[in-house]
């Protein structure tokens, strides 16, 4: 029945991984060969052990990096907001509706629903259950900075500049929290 799951083994302690449970991995080619981390390209970290990872800051925010330059291509996610801490970005249209964020310290997508928006400003883990120690202390930092600028998701929405992306400006949705059509 099925087809049998690979074995997961972690990069960092070499033990199994769940496959099931929560784990990091940083996907794509993101660094160069020549890079003495690419071969953790895609590999699979236990939370714990990625957490105390020396090369994690540099690791991650090379992921992140890719990220940006990825969106700029692609025609659904448009970035909303960036610093030296974290990259925003967002899918305002259905059946997405997403924004998501990314520690430059972590590299983990964190998906936030639009219509949540509001609340997961005041309180991350009510909107995303499942977050890392790692995320949790990341976010505390940020999290000052986006409720500033992105009061709800009509704020976040309006942040996309239709000239990001050449050719799709005329798209652009208007200050309607990207939930109408
Ligand atoms: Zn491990």
């Amino acid at each position: 029945m099925g087809w049998p799951i690979p074995e997961l083994r972690c990069a960092i302690c070499g033990r199994q991984v769940d496959p099931f449970g929560p784990y990091f991995r940083a996907s794509g080619a993101f660094l160069p060969a020549s890079d003495a981390l690419a071969k953790l390209c895609n590999a699979s970290f236990h939370w714990a052990c990625y957490e105390r990872w020396p090369h994690r800051p540099r690791f991650a925010g090379r992921y992140v990096e890719a990220w940006i330059k990825a969106n700029r291509s692609n025609p659904f996610w448009w970035a909303v907001y960036v610093d030296e801490r974290v990259y925003v970005s967002v899918n305002p249209e259905r059946p997405i509706e997403e924004a998501s964020v990314r520690l430059r310290a972590v590299g983990s997508d964190i998906r936030v629903p639009l219509p949540r928006w509001t609340e997961w400003l005041a309180a991350p883990e009510r909107v995303c259950p499942g977050l890392q120690a790692i995320e949790r202390a990341g976010l505390a930092e940020v999290l000052p900075t986006l409720r500033a600028r992105f009061p709800d998701d009509h704020a976040v929405v309006n942040a996309v500049d239709p000239g990001e992306k050449p050719g799709r400006g005329a798209t652009k949705r208007t200050a309607s929290g990207g939930r109408s059509r």
